[in-house]
Parts: C-alpha cells; structure tokens; sequence
C-alpha cells in the first residue's frame, strides 16, 4: 500500500478542496502518518474521509474535522496547547508539527498509554499524553495558549476557562450528544468571545464540568 500517495490524495480531495489552504496544515497532513494511530486491519482505510473506531468505543476523527479545528486554532509555531480527547494521538501528532508543546488528556487509559507510545514510536518529541479527566484541564502545565476539546459538551468547562491564557482560543463542539456546533471562543482583554464555524458530531465529554 502506498500510504504517501494515499496522504496528498487525502490532502488534495479532502483538505485542499474544502478550503484548507494553510501550507503548514497541509505539509502536517502530508507528513503524519495517520495509517499508524488505527488498527492494523483499518490501515487500508486510514486516510478515508470518514471518523474510524479507535477501540474502546471512541473514534479517530474524520480528517477534515481535524484540520479545520487545527486551523480554528490559529498556531503559528510557539505555542503551549492542550487537547482534551487524546484518543489515537493523531491530532497530537498534527498539532506536534504546528506549535512548541502539546499537551494531551485521555480519559481512557488504555487509549491514552497506546498514544504515548504510538507518538514516541513516531518520532514526536514535544508531546505528552496523560490519562485523566481533561474537564479539569492540566493545572500544572497551565496556562495555554490554545485548547482544543476533541469531545462533545454542552458547556465550556469552567477549569479550561481559567486555563486559557490571555488572547488564547479554545476550540470545542459545543452541544448535546446528537448534533453541535464547533466553536472558538478568545480571550481578548480578559472578555471571552465566541464564533461559530458548523455543525459537528462527536462523541461525548465524560467528566466532572461536562456529562456526568
Ligand atoms: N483527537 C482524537 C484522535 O486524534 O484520535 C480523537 C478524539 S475522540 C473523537 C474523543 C475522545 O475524548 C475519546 O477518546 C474519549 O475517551 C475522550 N474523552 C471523553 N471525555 C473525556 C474527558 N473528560 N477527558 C479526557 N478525554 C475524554
């Protein structure tokens, strides 16, 4: 299988075509190699547009999903970033390539020890995954810079708030567990402001500030 020409076609017909046009996202998704965060019977299919299962009931977002949230993140290289929801690591790894430090919470820890290991096996340095409750965001680590929820809430957990640093933006499908919106909300002179990009659908947040 050649998975390099399987990574442009997913750039060009997926990414490109849909209007990400950021070069750094695009090299990112030409480089990480998405094929290695699923099962070894999925690999043929992990550059299709489409979530795939991950195990343990969770998914590997759909592609284009992780790139317009990568690019709603507006990264451009110095960065401190958490992700809630580290599930595969995929979206670690891409957001490895973007910004200085990333920082992933999975609340499954057979997921969240099989990204640690998937993402060293890799090759990425400025990644670390633990497992826990990410409602309650990483306070050792904080502030950051950015953060991205990978999981669905019908309210902004009150700890990523407060661990948001100043003119940071939080990216998060925002809603009930059928449908939500994907937004961004910045901190701009200590106000908070929100922009809607579309609809979405997740699997939900599981923990103390989101579903019980
Ligand atoms: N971004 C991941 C990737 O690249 O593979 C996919 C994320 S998957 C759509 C959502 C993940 O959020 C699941 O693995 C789920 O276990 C995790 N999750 C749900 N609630 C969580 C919480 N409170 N803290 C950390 N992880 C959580």
């Amino acid at each position: 299988m050649d998975y390099a020409a399987l990574r442009e076609k997913m750039v060009r017909e997926q990414l490109l075509s849909r209007g990400i046009k950021d070069e750094k996202i695009l090299a990112a998704f030409k480089k990480v190699e998405r094929h290695k965060f699923v099962s070894e019977e999925l690999a043929p299919n992990g550059y299709s547009d489409f979530p795939l299962p991950i195990g343990s009931g969770q998914t590997i977002s759909q592609p284009y999903i992780v790139a317009l949230m990568t690019e709603a993140l507006a990264l451009n290289g110095t960065e401190k970033v958490l992700e809630v929801g580290a599930g595969s690591g995929y979206q670690l790894a891409i957001l490895a390539e973007l910004c200085k430090e990333v920082y992933g919470i999975e609340r499954i820890e057979l997921l969240s020890r099989k990204a640690s290991v998937l993402l060293a096996g890799v090759g990425v340095k400025n990644a670390k995954v633990k497992t826990g409750d990410g409602t309650l965001g990483w306070p050792e680590e904080a502030p950051f810079d950015r953060i991205v929820v990978t999981a669905a809430s019908p309210e902004i957990p009150l700890p990523l708030i407060e661990q948001l640093g100043m003119e940071g933006k939080l990216v998060l499908p925002l809603g009930g567990p059928s449908s939500q919106i994907l937004t961004v909300l910045e901190k701009k002179r200590g106000l908070i402001e929100s922009r809607q990009i579309c609809g979405c659908s997740f699997v939900p947040l599981i923990g103390k500030f989101a579903s019980p």
